[in-house]
């Protein structure tokens, strides 16, 4: 499970998030939508400790994350452990194989053996799409390969927790449909807890069990998204939905 509890944060003088209070529960897959510039993104970046808050708690199975009060950075770190992300921009090492990209975390930093790490990568880059391409460097692939890659190399730490930031905006729009597709599996088979920042109403309405409305920094509405997508309780979440879909 995740939490937050009362987090602000603000960039200089402007507030992004105002008191956030959000629970998901653990194997739940939650979309979060909403104008752009509402904060989503940084709700990701803080479980990723990309960012710190300026106050509240956030905790993740029951473990502090973040605490105004003071908190561990060793064991943050072991935390942030358990979450993998894929970002809008695939940030893959450029000199670096296919297979040497999704190896190197397991091996570096969970000190896997290689042999075995590198079992684990071709699976997972066969369950990607890309068992043909395991020499190839990013630059040699679409930007809809590099993500999967990106998707593969984010799972080879096994976390129980995965974030995805808006992960098809940077595409080409013939190449959104086969990164939508892996996290669509992904999304139906596997238990770990999947949150989700997308401009990609169908597929959110698709794989969440959950939808939150995000607007100013704080949550809207949120619920089922056969309700949200269809009948939002919200004038501000069918003001939004109107102009999107
Ligand atoms: P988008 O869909 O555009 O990514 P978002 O809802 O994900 O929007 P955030 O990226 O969380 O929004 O950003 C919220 C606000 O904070 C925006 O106005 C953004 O410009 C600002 N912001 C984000 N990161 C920083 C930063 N590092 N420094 C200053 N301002 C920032």
């Amino acid at each position: 499970t995740i939490s937050f509890r009362g987090v602000r944060k603000s960039y200089g003088s402007h507030q992004v998030l105002s008191g956030l209070d959000l629970d998901v529960a653990a194997g739940e897959k939650v979309s979060i939508i909403g104008p752009s510039g509402s904060g989503k993104t940084t709700i990701l970046r803080l479980l990723m400790t990309l960012e710190q808050p300026d106050a509240g708690s956030i905790e993740v199975d029951g473990e502090t994350l973040w605490h105004e009060d003071g908190f561990d950075v060793r064991r943050m770190k072991l935390v942030r452990r358990r979450i993998g992300m894929v970002f809008q921009h695939f940030n893959l090492f450029p000199h670096m194989t296919v297979l040497g990209n999704v190896t190197e975390a397991p091996v570096h930093v969970l000190g896997q053996e290689r042999g075995e790490a590198e079992e684990h990568a071709r699976e997972l880059l066969g369950m990607v799409g890309l068992d043909k391409h395991l020499d190839h460097k990013p630059g040699q692939l679409s930007g809809g390969q590099q993500q999967r890659v990106a998707i593969a190399r984010a799972l080879a730490m096994r976390p129980q927790v995965m974030l995805f930031d808006e992960v098809t905006s940077a595409l080409d729009p013939e190449l959104v449909g086969e990164v939508l597709g892996v996290i669509r599996e992904l999304a139906h088979s596997q238990s770990m807890t999947m949150l989700l920042v997308t401009h990609e109403m169908s597929f959110a309405e698709d794989i969440s069990d959950r939808v939150l409305m995000f607007d100013s920094g704080a949550v809207v509405e949120a619920g089922h998204p056969s309700v949200i997508f269809h009948e939002p309780g919200e004038e501000r979440t069918r003001r939004f939905l109107s102009a999107v879909l």
